[in-house]
């Protein structure tokens, strides 16, 4: 045990511990635990049912034990004497491969067998609304293009600056907030690293942006697609593969086109060739589908792909190249679930970069003037899954979902989310009365 967290606790005054696992939908679920306990539970792990959250288990299935990750201790800044811990799920004394942080590890495993080590950078956007979630809390936040609109920024300077000095504290390197293209939006950058400590840090940050607004009497959404009219809630992805000491990016190559390497390429080919599959895990509710096959906005742009393109530095496609040695994927939504995130990234990256994929040619192209079938056909780019149950077929056909994760954990996945649609359908809609009363 390299670090015991017993100490720990009296040398940081911690009197609580949440010991934190996340589900496939992505929803933290905790253990708040005395320091006097926390010996012991970071032996035996803190237990939990399995059934009571989203994990493929029956009540019938024994206890599962959530293991901290002490490399993952992150001390709330807004409330020190809590100490946060990111833990993976075992069951019957072996990881349970179905839970999202056991899967990004696994790839992550298969990644540094091949001597590749994926580093990634997140950019959460999210609306800060009235605490009843009904419409967005600044009512004089009304401007057609709000994008990085100084007033409407310093409006809410208290509770940006509380989120951002915590990341200041926790060392995560932040370096700018701004208020993001649809009025309330927000959105805060940090460095990158390491795919599982971003992704940790990626959950960690939906839970200290939900706190810290409901603190201020606000409430803060990561949504996909909160308001119609409105730019959705993003979560682009920047991501470069480095040698295993992390100190060589692999995707840098001066001589490369636009700066990028062949790996880059590949990589990108490997998630070009398997997009549709991944919208499920990039793509997870019903909601996310509002966004990215979205009418044009009120700011003019919904920032968001339906095709599987990609350009150089133009945000109109599904992947962007904004700099050499390093891609940015456009395509995911707020409410993606961050390991799940990392672990398709990777996979599809993997098969591109084992496979040799070519992700065919660059686009220099306005993608927003050409959303029309008559155009993809011209151009020869292939549509995004229209709705969750789309892609949900996508990731089910997946040979390299499949072998990266085994059938069983894809199919419990899909089991799930299936059930989540199937329930959506069961609900009769203002829509479906407004246009079939009459018929
Ligand atoms: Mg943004």
């Amino acid at each position: 045990m390299a670090v015991d967290l017993a100490k720990v606790a009296k040398q940081k005054n911690l009197r609580y511990f949440l010991i934190s696992y996340t589900d496939l939908f992505g929803v933290a679920r905790s253990k708040l635990v005395p320091a006097a306990a926390i010996g012991q539970m970071q032996k035996d792990g803190a237990g939990f049912a399995g059934f009571s959250t989203y994990l493929d288990m029956t009540p019938a299935d024994a206890d599962m034990f959530a293991m901290p990750d002490t490399d993952s201790l992150t001390v709330l800044p807004w409330n020190r004497e809590v100490g946060w811990l990111a833990a993976d799920l075992h069951m019957s004394g072996r990881a349970l491969e179905a839970s999202p942080r056991v899967m990004l590890k696994r790839q992550v495993e298969r990644a540094a067998k091949k001597g590749y080590r994926l580093k990634t950078g997140v950019e959460c956007e999210y609306f800060l609304l009235q605490p009843d979630g009904s419409a967005i809390a600044d009512e004089r936040d009304v401007h057609d293009k709000p994008c990085y609109d100084q007033q409407a920024l310093m409006r809410r300077y208290a509770v940006i600056t509380e989120i951002c000095d915590g990341m200041l504290e926790l060392g995560w390197g932040p370096y700018q907030n701004d208020h993001e293209d649809a009025n309330g939006q927000f959105e805060m950058n940090w460095n990158y690293d390491d795919a599982l400590v971003t992704a940790d840090r990626h959950q960690f940050f939906k839970f200290m942006v939900r706190s810290i607004a409901e603190k201020h009497g606000l409430r803060a959404t990561f949504m996909p697609k909160p308001f119609r009219n409105l730019t959705g809630n993003g979560c682009h992805a920047h991501a470069s593969v480095w040698d295993k000491t992390g100190t060589k990016n692999l995707f840098h190559d001066p001589k490369g086109e636009l700066g990028v390497a062949k790996l880059g390429y590949q990589f990108l080919g490997g998630v070009l060739h398997n997009a549709e599959a991944l919208c499920s895990f990039f793509n997870p509710t019903i909601n996310s589908y509002k966004r990215i096959n979205a009418p044009v906005t009120a700011s003019g742009a919904t920032w968001s792909p339906n095709t599987i393109s990609y350009g150089g530095n133009n945000r109109t496609h599904m992947v962007r190249i904004p700099d050499a040695g390093r891609l940015e994927f456009r395509l995911m939504d707020g409410a993606a679930n961050p390991y799940l995130l990392q672990a398709v990234l990777l996979a599809a990256g993997l098969d591109g970069m084992v496979a040799g994929r070519d992700p065919g040619k660059r686009l220099d192209i306005n993608m927003y003037e050409h959303r029309r079938e008559s155009e993809y056909k011209r151009l020869k780019v292939r549509r995004l899954p229209l709705n969750l149950l789309d892609a949900l077929r996508f990731t089910d056909k997946s040979k390299m979902l499949r072998e990266a994760f085994g059938d069983a954990v894809i199919e419990s996945y899909i089991k799930l989310k299936a059930r989540e649609w199937n329930d959506f359908c069961g609900h009769l809609t203002e829509w479906e009365r407004n246009h079939t009363l009459d018929c």
